[in-house]
């Protein structure tokens, strides 16, 4: 029996990188899967996607900032598709500004990475509980290294704190909802080659050197290497693990 059959799991952020590998991932084992992204275009391709490998997909514009319109999604699904079971809080963004960088750009950064990688996560989350408790349901938020520390990639505070919240996030409502057997758990994914760092990969390969020279298993991940973890987290194999992080970032943090 495939490890994910008879869940229907939302993922958000599935129209490109790591949600769409994961939304592949989850159908190739029975999920029935709910592609969401601010993208339509591209959620819409992911949906397709599954489909042509054999899988049960359909796919939704969402932006998670909008947290009215993560209720109406909620709603929307619950009546036309059903409970869903697994929820991927997988939507994000990265800037690169320092804190002393341009005011009017630091000030945007914070913005809206904390509207989209932190309030994005408690948006949809909230939206989807009822579903979620009512079903047992399995959580992964897609955390990173700097839910620990902070990368001069070059990165922004804003970023370092979101990722920090998510990981937060994940342990208050693990801790919240273990009596229901709704289990919270995140992934704190390495350095993964997708559009998100396409830019970065491009202008500075110096950096990308020193990021894989610092990461023992000596290569940049893809987002294949995120999709183990994230069944894992989502199907019965871990019934124990809540309030956990997995880490798959080539051993990047135990250097
Ligand atoms: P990606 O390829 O850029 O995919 C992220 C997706 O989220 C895109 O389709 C993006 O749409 C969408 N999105 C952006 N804002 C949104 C919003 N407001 N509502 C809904 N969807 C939105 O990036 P990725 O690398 O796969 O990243 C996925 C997650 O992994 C993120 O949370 C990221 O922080 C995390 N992560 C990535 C890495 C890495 O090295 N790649 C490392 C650690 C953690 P647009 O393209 O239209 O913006």
């Amino acid at each position: 029996m495939p490890l994910l059959a008879n869940h229907i799991a939302v993922i958000t952020g599935a129209g490109s990188g790591i949600g769409r590998a994961i939304a592949l991932g989850f159908a190739r084992e029975g999920a029935r899967v709910i592609a969401l992204d601010v993208n339509a275009d591209g959620a819409a391709e992911t949906a397709k996607l599954v489909s042509d490998s054999g899988g049960t997909a359909c796919s939704f514009p969402l932006d998670v900032t909008d947290r009215a319109a993560c209720v109406a999604m909620a709603k929307r699904i619950a009546d036309a598709i059903g409970p869903v079971s697994i929820l991927v809080n997988n939507a994000g963004i990265a800037r690169r500004n320092g804190m002393t960088g341009a005011a009017d750009a630091v000030v945007k950064d914070w913005e809206d990475v904390i509207a989209i990688n932190l309030t994005g996560v408690f948006n949809v989350t909230h939206a989807f509980l009822g579903s979620l408790r009512a079903n047992k349901g399995r959580i992964v938020n897609i955390g990173s290294i700097q839910s620990f520390v902070h990368i001069r990639q070059p990165s922004s505070p804003a970023y370092t704190a979101s990722k920090h919240g998510v990981l937060g996030f994940t342990k208050a409502l693990a801790v919240e909802l273990g009596k229901e057997g709704v289990r919270v758990n995140a992934i704190g994914p390495g350095f993964i080659e997708t559009p998100l760092n396409a830019a970065t990969r491009a202008s500075n390969p110096d950096g990308v050197r020193l990021f894989i020279e610092h990461t023992p298993l000596g290569r940049a991940g893809q987002p294949e290497d995120i999709v183990g973890p994230a069944i894992f987290l989502a199907s019965d194999l871990s019934a124990y693990v809540t309030g956990s992080i997995v880490m798959a970032d080539g051993g990047y943090r135990a250097v």
